[in-house]
């Protein structure tokens, strides 16, 4: 292989730098973004077995305080991942597939306070490069750049490892919908190392209980659409008791509906985590939800983005519509280049 970033010789460099400052580390402590999903656990886990392979003492982390969702119990490693608010006190911090610090949840005070043993690792275009070193790239996946990574640091692939980069693949690629060439490159890599990668996208992403389709049924049924601008944005509510007894992956299965919803320029997803506490899921081919999310204090990508909203259901979504681009800033920015390599990514 040429590598996976031979076309930007940026990447290159940065990858040199990132697995000099690897390689002269004992300590490494990964930290996954808060809720994770399967390129945060894939990337942390992953990486921490690579470096385990060069004798490095490393670990990951998690700035939460309950566990990682159930779809993610196969990816090897995901058990030994410490969960809390406190990182050891030396060494280097590794965050992957955080797009900004906040989404170290607890860790964050910490992280935030010891900047200068801090490395980025991330794919997400918003990302301020938060860290001493940064290694940010335009990428299918945060385990896509692990991998390259690797190569860097002359660790040898294996079956777990394969599994763990796989994991975060499959899933921020929507199962291959949308990516690069390269996205096949690696799959096919990661094959050779004997993956079972039907069970393991059953096990991920598909597996679905009857209480999850009935709950889901619910929240399908009650879509509403909102008209703005000439945007028709859509809207489905998850509510906290139904958010508490459904799978991460179902989910996901409704943000993805919002994102294929046909007859609607934005899809949102309001995920009720308290009272007056959401989380809240863009998805637009339309226009770049990365910059809306970031204006009401998130972030993502162009295609995909998120944030934390506080208030009642309606004053958030209301929010939401007066932060919507006018027609003529939308038909402003149609005249700058298009800055990115997968219309539809995700995660
Ligand atoms: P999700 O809708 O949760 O799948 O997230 C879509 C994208 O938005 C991902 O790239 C996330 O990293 C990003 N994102 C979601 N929530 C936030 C947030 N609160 N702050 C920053 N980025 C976010
Ligand atoms: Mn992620
Ligand atoms: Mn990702």
């Amino acid at each position: 292989m040429g590598g996976l970033f031979a076309d930007t010789p940026a990447v290159g460099e940065q990858l040199g730098q990132v697995a000099e400052v690897l390689r002269g580390a004992e300590r490494i402590s990964v930290v996954a973004h808060i809720k994770p999903d399967a390129d945060a656990v894939g990337s942390a886990c992953g990486l921490a077995a690579g470096l385990r392979k060069l004798g490095k003492d490393a670990r990951v982390y998690i700035g939460q305080t309950y566990p990682h969702p159930g779809n993610l119990r196969t990816v090897p490693g995901v058990d030994d991942i410490t969960y809390g608010s406190h990182l050891p006190a030396d060494g280097l911090i590794v965050t992957v597939d955080c797009a900004s610090v906040d989404r170290t949840g607890l860790l964050r005070e910490q992280i935030d306070a010891e900047r200068d043993r801090v490395v980025v690792i991330d794919h997400h275009e918003t990302n301020p490069g938060f860290g001493a070193h940064n290694l940010i790239a335009d990428a299918e996946s945060t385990t896509t750049i692990i991998r390259e990574l690797f190569t860097h640091l002359g660790v040898e692939l294996d079956s777990e490892i394969a599994y763990c980069l796989y994991a975060g693949l499959v899933t921020d690629t929507g199962s291959f919908r949308w990516g690069t060439p390269r996205m096949h490159t690696l799959a096919a890599e990661l094959m050779e190392y004997g993956l079972d990668t039907r069970q393991l996208t059953m096990d991920l992403i598909d597996k679905a209980s009857p209480r999850d389709l009935q709950i889901m049924g619910g929240v399908l049924a009650d879509l509403q659409n909102f008209r703005q601008e000439g945007l028709v944005v859509s809207v489905f509510t998850i509510p906290a008791e139904a958010l508490a007894r459904m799978s991460q992956t179902t989910v996901e299965t409704i943000i993805d509906y919002a994102r294929v919803l046909e007859g609607s320029d934005v899809g949102m997803v309001l995920k009720q985590n308290g009272p007056k506490h959401w989380a809240v899921s863009l998805r637009s081919t339309v226009i770049d939800v990365s910059k809306l999310a970031q204006a009401l204090g998130g972030g993502g990508h162009i295609p995909a983005a998120g944030y934390t909203a506080y208030g009642s259901q309606d004053m958030v979504v209301r929010d939401l519509i007066a932060a919507l681009p006018t027609r003529e800033e939308r038909a402003a920015s149609q005249h700058e280049p298009a800055a990115q390599n997968f219309p539809n990514a995700n995660r």
